[in-house]
């Protein structure tokens, strides 16, 4: 038996029409001959801070860093606790633990699956010094919750806006209300580089310039550390490719969104619940939806050539890794990893491909 043939990718992150953009920002770096942090890199923070509404970026190796360097720099590490979400990338909560510090799982919010910040509140302990928020899927996170959380209990946040690039909360750029936040530049993320990349974003100069020494080990001239850093550097030909990249962002966003409308108004089947969007804000890093019989609905779709996939399908602190620490209550999340699903969204996802994947949703009985 041969398998239906793939009608509708998941993604595609074959180059489209900044293919020419790119080539000329590889050959500029190129030329250069300079490789890591350099003035692509500071270019790119610059530009990068401005369009995110931010004072200051400091680009890192990757997300999970950006996270990680982004406690540290706050001075959070060893026997200080975190509290995340359960629903998550892991390396939300590996970050915490690269850090030093101890993750603490708060249960999301049934309707906008982002950490439930009464949830949050009853995580709080003696030990806890920060909240880190994920902007799942793109949406924001119940920020006001949070900070009343935060503002109670002297803590600090720091936000995961790895699948959030440009979103807004309440019409507010994200990281704006915080101390900072998070970004991943991995070639899926909103903004993608051809390889790994990451940034802080932050209107505190002070913590920013803290970020910059501690990715580069700890200096401050070179060979000379003050710190205990890391090795966590962007590097030329990312900074350039995402210099690249970050001027066609709003449109790409613009057309996730409209995207994202499109889906909302087409699927009407009762098995499948659309989560709502609890913010306009949102930038639909991914569509999922929730589907009590997922195996069977994934199976449909796969038949009619439609791949989907989940996002997550284990609660992080389910995961083996997170034996080391304490065990979570989370019942949403728990049921949401049964039966969360993702659509194909990308933003060059043509209408037909669009239309093909309702109708084979509208197919799938119960
Ligand atoms: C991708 C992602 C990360 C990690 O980013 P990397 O660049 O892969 O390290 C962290 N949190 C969330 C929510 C993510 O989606």
């Amino acid at each position: 038996m041969t398998a239906t043939p793939l009608r509708v990718p998941f993604n595609m992150l074959r180059l489209g029409d900044e293919r020419a953009d790119i080539d000329a920002a590889i050959a500029r770096v190129l030329d250069s001959g300079w490789f890591v942090l350099g003035p692509e890199v500071s270019a790119f923070e610059a530009e990068f801070a401005a369009a995110m509404g931010a004072g200051h970026a400091a680009g890192v190796n990757t997300g999970t860093d950006a996270i990680a360097l982004a406690l540290m720099a706050l001075g959070i590490g060893r026997g200080d606790e975190v509290i995340t979400s359960p629903l998550s990338a892991a390396y939300s909560a590996l970050a915490i633990d690269m850090a030093g510090a101890t993750p603490v799982f708060a249960d999301i919010d049934p309707e906008r699956l982002t950490i439930d910040p009464a949830a949050a509140a009853a995580a709080v302990t003696s030990r806890t010094r920060a909240i880190l928020p994920v902007h799942l899927y793109g949406q924001p996170a119940d920020l006001d919750g949070i900070h009343a959380v935060a503002a109670r209990h002297n803590l600090a946040v720091v936000e995961d806006a790895c699948q959030a690039h440009l979103a807004t909360h309440r019409g507010v750029p994200l990281g704006k209300e915080s101390a900072a936040a998070a970004w991943s530049f991995y070639p899926t993320k909103n903004l993608g580089a051809l390889g790994d990349g990451g940034a802080v974003t932050t209107d505190d100069a002070a913590l920013a310039g803290r970020i910059r020494r501690l990715r580069n080990g700890g200096q401050v001239t070179r060979y000379h550390h003050e710190e205990r850093g890391v090795n966590s550097r962007l590097d030329e030909l990312q900074a350039a490719i995402l210099r690249a990249r970050l001027p066609r962002l709003a449109a790409a966003t613009a057309a996730r969104r409209r995207l994202a409308a499109d889906y909302r108004a087409r699927l009407a089947n009762p098995a499948l619940q659309v989560p709502r969007e609890c913010d306009p804000g949102h930038v639909y890093h991914l569509f999922p939806v929730l589907v009590a019989e997922r195996d069977r609905f994934q199976a449909h779709m796969r038949a009619a050539g439609i791949e989907t996939l989940i996002h997550y399908p284990v609660p992080i602190p389910r995961q083996p890794a997170a034996a080391v620490w304490s065990p979570a209550v989370c019942p949403v999340a728990d049921r949401v990893t049964t039966e969360v699903v993702s659509l194909p969204l990308y933003p060059s996802l043509p209408p037909d491909a669009l239309a093909e994947v309702a109708a084979a949703v509208a197919a799938f009985s119960r």
